[in-house]
């Protein structure tokens, strides 16, 4: 599978899954700067095999409604959202690539770490939160109360990750910004957006308010053999 970038006046395919020539996240080839929008056009068959295949586990019972929209379909919604974690860790890790997509093709849910410490080299797992709009009042990243819970909004149901807030729409994805559990509880707000009939209350932050993706890499990085252990024991032993 492979994705595209432009950058430097150029526009460059990766191949996606290549763990020798790929650590670390996705960096132009001319000047090494971080990428940060990604064309995942190349992808859209198998994206829509995943969501097709999803849409039967829906009806069946073993997967639960994500709408969210009252504007968009059921589908519409997976679609978005799957292509925006399939963007992220193509920016983020595209070395992992394959073992992401290993884990989309069998996983049902997997809350808190849409991408593993051991595929990204930082220190918690990476959750990817997405939305179409961004602007000077739209845009923002939001945690809702996970499935199966009953009630309000509660701190408990903000994970120690990064959240990363992916934006843009088909073909074409952009990361705009990173919050973590302790940045994300003292900048965000109960309901920043107004909650539609059917919907959880949520918690959540302007992406204007998120910290930059440079910074990311900067502070989080974490390298060396011990590190790779420790993140492969804590990814084993789960959160
Ligand atoms: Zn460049």
């Amino acid at each position: 599978m492979h994705v595209f970038y432009n950058h430097c006046g150029e526009r460059r395919q990766v191949r996606l899954g290549k763990p020798q020539e790929q650590s670390g996240p996705l960096r132009c080839q001319l000047c090494n700067e971080l990428i940060l929008t990604i064309d995942v056009d190349a992808a859209r068959p198998w994206l829509e095999s995943q969501v097709a295949r999803k849409r039967v586990l829906s009806e069946s019972g073993e997967l639960g409604t994500r709408k969210q929209s009252a504007q968009q379909s059921d589908n519409e919604i997976d679609l978005d959202g799957l292509s925006a974690e399939l963007a992220a860790c193509a920016l983020l890790c595209p070395g992992s690539f394959d073992a992401w997509r290993t884990a989309a093709e069998s996983s049902k849910g997997n809350r808190g770490q849409d991408l593993r410490r051991l595929w990204t080299s930082l220190n918690k797992p990476v959750e990817v939160k997405f939305t179409r709009h961004y602007d000077e009042q739209r845009g923002f990243l939001l945690v809702r109360p996970p499935r199966n819970t009953p009630g309000r909004m509660r701190v408990e149901y903000i994970d120690d990750s990064y959240y990363i807030l992916m934006v843009g729409c088909p073909p074409e994805y952009s990361a705009v910004g990173w919050t973590d559990r302790s940045h994300l509880l003292r900048v965000g707000v109960l309901n920043p957006v107004p909650i539609q009939p059917g919907q959880r209350e949520c918690w959540g932050m302007h992406w204007s308010t998120l910290r930059p993706m440079k910074e990311l890499f900067d502070q989080a990085h974490s390298s060396g053999p011990l590190g790779v252990i420790a993140r492969w024991f804590a990814d084993l032993v789960g959160g």
